[in-house]
C-alpha cells in the first residue's frame, strides 16, 4: 500500500529499484556476515586453549584473508554479478577446509561447512548449490585424506565397507547432513519467495487500482497527517503528493467553518471503525468540491489501529445538476401555478405583482419590473416592481424608446442579457438603477398578437451570467402575462361596451340606472337632492336628413364633451341613444338650481358646431326631475324627467321644464289609462266609426275613414288623440289595429251583403309601431283572406314618421303591402319632414294634407301657397289628393280652386257608427251632400 509513496518519494531502498539488484546486495551483505563471523571466531577459538598441532600462524594467515573477504564484499560486493558468488562460496569452503586441516584436530570450524552450504543452498539455484555441496564434500575428504585428526589413537575397526579410510564415515555423514540441511533451506527460500511473490502481486493490484481510480483516496496517520495521496486528489485538489505529504488536512483542504464538523467524523472513525459523510475540499485554485467521503480505521497486523483512509467522490456537478434540476423542477411548477391562477381570473394587477415576486424569488434577482404598454399612447407603465421602482408602481411611465432597457426589450428579438450596465452602449441605464449598484440583468418582451404588451425583467447587485434556462423561465412568466393582459383588456372592453354607448363613449342606460339606483339608495334626504335631467336635442332628424348619418354621429360626439364642461365633476353624462342624453347631477338644492344647471346646459350647447368648416346650431329640449323622498327607484324617476322633457318639446324649442304636482297628476291620469286600456278587446269596449271622403266635385263617397272609438265604464268616452299615443307607447297599439282592420273588413262584407251593392274602399289607419311590426304583412294578408275582401277594397294611412324612420325595413313593408294591393295613404301631410325624395322612393297613391293647413284656407295666404303647392305635386307625382278638415264652404271653395280632387271633414260629415253609415251608401239614394256650386263643378 505505501509503494506508491515510495515510489514518488525516490526512497528505493535497493538502489536501483530493480528486485535483481536489491537480491545481490542481500547476498553480499549476508556474505560478508559469514566471512566475517567465521574470522571471528576463529580469532577466539586461537586465543582459548587450542591443539598443539595446530599451525596457528597459517591459521592466522586464512583468518585475515576471510576479513579481507568480508570487507570487500560489505563495500563491493552489490556489484558483483550474481554468477560471482559461486565463487564467494568456493572461497569460503577451501579457506575453511585450510583452516580444518591446519587447526591440528577435529576441530569445530567443520560446522562453516554447514554456514558456506545454507548459504549456497539459499542463494544460488539448486544445480550450483549441489556443486557447491560437491566442492565441500571433495575438500573435507582431502582433508581427511591428508591427516585423519580425528581417529582415535587406538585404532579403526574395519567395518563393512572399508572405504577411505577411518574418516569416511564422519564425510558421509557431515557430506548427507549438509545436504538435507541445504534442500531444508532451498524449500524454506522457495516457500518465502512464492510468499513474497504473492504479496507482491497483491500489492502491486492495490496500487494500481488507487492509482488509476477516479475515486479521492488518501491515508492518514493516527495524527491526521497525510501519508498518501492518490493521482485522483491530485487532479481534484491541484496539489502535488509531494506537496502535502505529511501536513495536516485542517491546514489547506478543509473549509475553515467544516474544520470542527470533519474533526468530530474524525473522533467518530478512531471510535467507530467507519463514516460516510459530505464535506468540501478547497482546491489550490480556492474553487470548493463537495467531497461524499466513507472513511475507515485501517489496522496493521496485529489488529491495532494505524492508519486512517478516506475514499471520496467528487460530487460537485452531480449535487449542482440535482439542485439545477430541482431549481427547474421548481420553476415550472411555479410557472404553472401562475398560470392557473391567470386562467382562474386572478384580477391582472395581482397577478403582475406575482409575476415580478415569483421572478426575484426563482432567478436570485435583487430587482424586478413588469413594464405595461398603455393602449392610449404605447407609453411604458410601470405595473409592478420588486426593489427598485416598487414605490412607483401605477404611476412611473417612460417613452416606449429604444434607448431605454424596457423600450429596447419589447423591439428586441429574444431575451436581453446585460452583463455589465456600465459598459452597456445598447440603451441608457436609469441612473438611480445605476446608482443602486446594479450590474447585471435580464429582461424579455411580453408578447402581444400585434405587438408586445411590454417588457418584464430584472436586475442583479452581482455579476451574473444568465442561463438559457433562466431566460426560458422568464419568458414563460412572460406569455402567462401576455395571456392574462390579453383577456385582461378585451374583459374590459367587453366591459366598458356593455356599460357605455358605443358612438360616444359616454356611460349608456344601464351604466346610468345603476348610478342613479346607487345614489337614490345611499342619499341623506335633509342634504341636498339629485336631479335628473332628460335632454333632447331639437329636430335633430332634420340634421339626420339633410347632412347624413355620418356628420350627425360628429355632432352626437361633440355634444357629450360641451355638457361635460357645463357640469361639476361628481355629475354625470350618459347617452341613451339616438339624441337623447341624459344628465345626472347628485347635488342640487332645489328645482329652481336644477334649472339653472339646465340653462348652463342648454348654454352649452348654443355655441356653434362646426363641421366641416360649416357652422350648425343645436338646441335641445330639457326635462328636469328632483330626486326628492317619493322616489326610491330610478324608473318612476326617469320617466317623470321624459314627461317633463315632452312637456318642453311642446312648449317649442330649446326650453326647459321641470316636472311638477300639475305633471305628475297628468302621468298618474295617463297611467290610469294606461291600466284601463288592458283588456279593452275582451271587454268589447271598442267601436269602430266611419267619417265620409267625398269627391269634392260631386260629393259622392269615394272612401271612408275607419277610426277608432272607446268607451270605457268609468273614464267614459276616451278620445283617441288621447288613447292612441297610449297604446302605442306600450305597444297595444298592434292588437288594436289588428281588430279594427278586421273590423272593417268584416263590415265591407256585411254592406256588401246588406245593400247589394260594393260600398267604397274604406282606409284604416296604421301607427308606425305597426309598420315596424314583422308581423304587419302576414296580419293584413290574413285578415283579408279570412274576411274574403278584396284588397283594393282596402286603403292603409300611414305618416310621414314612418317614410322617415333609419331602418330599411319600412321601405320593404309598404312595398309588400303595395303587393297585396291594398292602396296606401300619406296621413297628415306637411306636419312631418317629407321631402320630394321620400315621395318617390315609397309606393304611396294618396295624400292627404293635414287639417292645420286646411284651417287658413281662405284667411291665411300661406296655407293656401302651401296647399297649393301640395296639390301641384301630387298631380305631378300621379298621386291623388285629400284635404282633411274642411268644416267650411269656404274652404271648400278654395280648395276646388287650388284643384283638389277630394276632402274630409265635418262639412261633409263627422265620423259615425256603422249602422248611421249604412244609409249613406245604399244604391238608390246615395248620399250626395248639397255641395255649393257643385252642378259648377260637374
Ligand atoms: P287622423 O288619422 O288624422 O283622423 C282624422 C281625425 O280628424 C279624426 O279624429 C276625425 O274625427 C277628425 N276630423 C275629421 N274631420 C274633421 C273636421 O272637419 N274638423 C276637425 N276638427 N276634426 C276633424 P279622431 O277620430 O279623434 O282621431 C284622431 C286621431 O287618432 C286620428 O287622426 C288618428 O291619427 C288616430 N286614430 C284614430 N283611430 C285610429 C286607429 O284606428 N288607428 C290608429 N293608428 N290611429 C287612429
Ligand atoms: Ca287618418
Ligand atoms: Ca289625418
Amino acid at each position: 500500500m505505501d509503494r506508491w509513496i515510495a515510489r514518488r518519494h525516490g526512497a528505493d531502498a535497493l538502489g536501483d529499484g530493480s528486485p535483481e539488484s536489491g537480491e545481490v546486495r542481500v547476498m553480499a551483505r549476508t556474505g560478508a556476515y559469514l566471512y566475517a563471523a567465521g574470522a571471528t571466531l576463529a580469532l577466539l577459538w586461537l586465543a582459548l586453549p587450542h591443539p598443539a598441532a595446530s599451525q596457528d600462524l597459517v591459521l592466522v594467515g586464512v583468518l585475515a584473508l576471510a576479513y579481507a573477504g568480508a570487507a570487500l564484499l560489505w563495500y563491493v560486493g552489490h556489484r558483483l554479478r550474481r554468477g560471482w558468488f559461486d565463487l564467494v562460496v568456493a572461497a569460503g569452503t577451501l579457506m575453511i577446509s585450510v583452516a580444518v586441516h591446519f587447526s591440528g584436530h577435529t576441530t569445530p570450524f567443520v560446522l562453516f561447512f554447514l554456514w558456506s552450504n545454507v548459504y549456497a543452498w539459499y542463494f544460488l539455484p539448486r544445480g550450483r548449490a549441489a556443486l557447491q555441496l560437491a566442492l565441500i564434500g571433495v575438500a573435507y575428504g582431502v582433508v581427511l585424506a591428508v591427516g585423519d585428526h580425528v581417529t582415535p589413537p587406538e585404532g579403526n575397526r574395519g567395518g563393512l565397507i572399508p572405504f577411505l579410510g577411518p574418516g569416511a564415515a564422519r564425510w558421509l555423514i557431515t557430506i548427507g547432513t549438509l545436504l538435507v540441511a541445504g534442500m531444508l533451506v532451498t524449500a524454506l527460500h522457495e516457500r518465502v519467495e512464492r510468499l513474497i511473490r504473492r504479496l507482491t502481486e497483491e500489492r502491486n493490484f492495490v496500487s494500481s487500482v488507487v492509482e488509476t481510480a477516479s475515486a479521492l483516496v488518501m491515508v492518514f496517520g493516527l495524527d491526521g497527517r497525510l501519508l498518501a495521496f492518490n493521482p485522483a486528489c491530485e487532479t481534484t485538489t491541484g496539489y502535488g503528493a509531494e506537496e502535502i505529504h505529511e501536513s495536516h488536512i485542517s491546514e489547506f483542504l478543509l473549509p475553515p467553518e467544516e474544520i470542527e464538523r470533519a474533526r468530530r467524523e474524525w473522533e467518530h472513525v478512531l471510535t467507530g471503525g467507519r463514516a460516510s459523510f459530505e464535506s468540501h475540499l478547497v482546491t489550490r485554485d480556492g474553487d470548493r468540491r463537495l467531497i461524499a467521503w466513507s472513511v475507515v480505521l485501517g489496522r496493521d497486523a496485529v489488529g491495532d489501529p494505524d492508519h486512517v483512509v478516506a475514499t471520496g467522490t467528487d460530487i460537485t456537478e452531480r449535487k449542482r445538476g440535482e439542485r439545477e434540476l430541482g431549481r427547474r423542477a421548481q420553476r415550472q411548477a411555479a410557472v404553472a401555478e401562475l398560470g392557473r391562477k391567470g386562467l382562474e381570473g386572478l384580477p391582472l394587477p395581482q397577478l403582475t405583482a406575482q409575476s415580478a415576486a415569483l421572478v426575484a424569488k426563482h432567478l436570485d434577482l435583487d430587482h424586478c419590473q413588469v413594464w405595461e404598454q398603455t393602449p392610449y399612447n404605447g407609453d411604458l407603465l410601470l405595473t409592478a416592481a420588486v426593489g427598485f421602482g416598487a414605490g412607483e408602481v401605477g404611476r412611473l411611465t417612460i417613452a416606449a424608446e429604444e434607448d431605454t432597457q424596457p423600450g429596447f426589450t419589447i423591439n428586441a428579438e429574444g431575451p436581453v442579457v446585460v452583463d455589465d450596465f456600465a459598459e452597456e452602449r445598447r440603451f441608457s441605464p436609469p441612473v438611480p438603477l445605476i446608482d443602486s449598484g446594479v450590474v447585471s440583468g435580464l429582461s424579455v418582451a411580453i408578447p402581444g398578437r400585434r405587438r408586445p404588451f411590454g417588457a418584464i425583467g430584472g436586475q442583479t447587485t452581482s455579476r451574473r451570467s444568465f442561463t438559457h434556462d433562466e431566460a426560458l423561465f422568464l419568458q414563460s412568466v412572460a406569455h402567462v402575462l401576455a395571456a392574462a393582459i390579453e383577456r385582461w383588456r378585451s374583459e374590459e372592453a367587453i366591459r366598458h361596451n356593455a356599460l357605455h354607448d358605443p358612438l360616444t363613449s359616454l356611460p349608456n342606460r344601464a351604466l346610468f340606472l345603476d348610478r342613479l339606483a346607487h345614489v337614490l339608495t345611499k342619499r341623506d334626504p335633509k342634504a341636498s337632492q339629485a336631479a335628473v335631467m332628460f335632454l333632447d336635442v331639437d329636430n335633430f332628424k332634420l340634421i339626420n336628413d339633410s347632412l347624413g348619418h355620418e356628420a350627425g354621429d360628429r355632432l352626437l360626439k361633440a355634444i357629450g364633451p360641451r355638457l361635460g364642461e357645463a357640469l361639476r365633476p361628481t355629475d354625470s353624462v350618459a347617452r341613451f341613444g339616438g339624441d337623447e342624453f341624459v344628465v345626472l347631477c347628485e347635488e342640487v338644492g332645489d328645482g329652481r338650481d336644477a334649472l339653472i344647471v339646465a340653462e348652463r346646459l342648454q348654454k352649452a350647447l348654443s355655441a356653434p358646431f362646426v363641421l366641416d368648416g360649416e357652422e350648425h346650431f343645436l338646441t335641445a329640449s330639457i326635462g328636469v326631475a328632483l330626486a326628492t323622498g317619493r322616489y326610491e327607484d330610478p324608473d318612476p324617476l326617469m320617466r317623470d324627467a321624459d314627461a317633463a322633457m315632452y312637456r318642453a318639446k311642446e312648449r317649442g324649442r330649446a326650453q326647459c321644464e321641470l316636472f311638477d304636482d300639475a305633471m305628475r297628476s297628468q302621468v298618474r291620469g295617463r297611467l290610469r289609462m294606461e291600466n284601463a286600456m288592458r283588456g279593452v278587446i275582451d271587454r268589447n269596449e271598442l267601436r269602430t266609426y266611419y267619417q265620409p271622403i267625398v269627391s269634392l266635385a260631386d260629393g259622392s263617397i269615394t272612401g271612408l275613414e275607419a277610426l277608432m272609438r272607446w268607451h270605457h265604464e268609468g273614464l267614459g268616452p276616451v278620445s283617441p288623440i288621447e288613447f292612441i299615443p297610449i297604446a302605442e307607447d306600450t305597444g297595444l297599439i298592434v292588437p288594436l289595429g289588428a281588430w279594427i282592420l278586421e273590423d272593417a273588413c268584416k263590415q265591407i262584407v256585411l254592406w256588401e251583403q246588406e245593400l247589394g251593392v260594393v260600398p267604397p274602399p274604406i282606409s284604416v289607419n296604421l301607427s308606425p309601431r305597426q309598420v315596424a311590426h314583422a308581423e304587419l304583412v302576414p296580419m293584413v294578408a290574413d285578415v283579408l283572406e279570412r274576411t274574403g275582401v278584396r284588397a283594393d277594397r282596402l286603403a292603409l294611412e300611414i305618416t310621414e314618421s314612418v317614410l322617415i324612420s333609419e331602418a330599411e325595413s319600412p321601405w320593404n313593408t309598404l312595398q309588400a303591402l303595395k303587393k297585396l294591393g291594398v292602396t296606401l295613404m300619406l296621413d297628415d301631410f306637411g306636419t312631418g319632414y317629407s321631402s320630394l325624395s321620400y315621395l318617390k322612393r315609397f309606393p304611396v297613391d294618396v295624400l292627404k294634407i293635414d287639417r292645420t293647413f286646411v284651417d287658413g284656407l281662405g284667411s291665411e295666404a300661406e296655407d293656401s301657397a302651401i296647399v297649393k303647392a301640395v296639390v301641384g305635386m301630387a298631380k305631378a307625382l300621379d298621386l291623388g289628393v285629400v284635404a282633411e278638415g274642411v268644416e267650411t264652404e269656404q274652404q271648400l271653395q278654395c280648395l276646388r280652386e287650388l284643384g283638389c280632387e277630394r276632402g274630409q271633414g265635418f262639412l261633409f260629415g263627422r265620423p259615425r257608427p256603422a249602422a248611421d253609415t249604412t244609409p249613406l251608401l245604399g244604391p238608390g239614394d246615395a248620399w250626395m251632400p248639397q255641395l255649393p256650386g257643385r252642378s259648377a263643378q260637374v
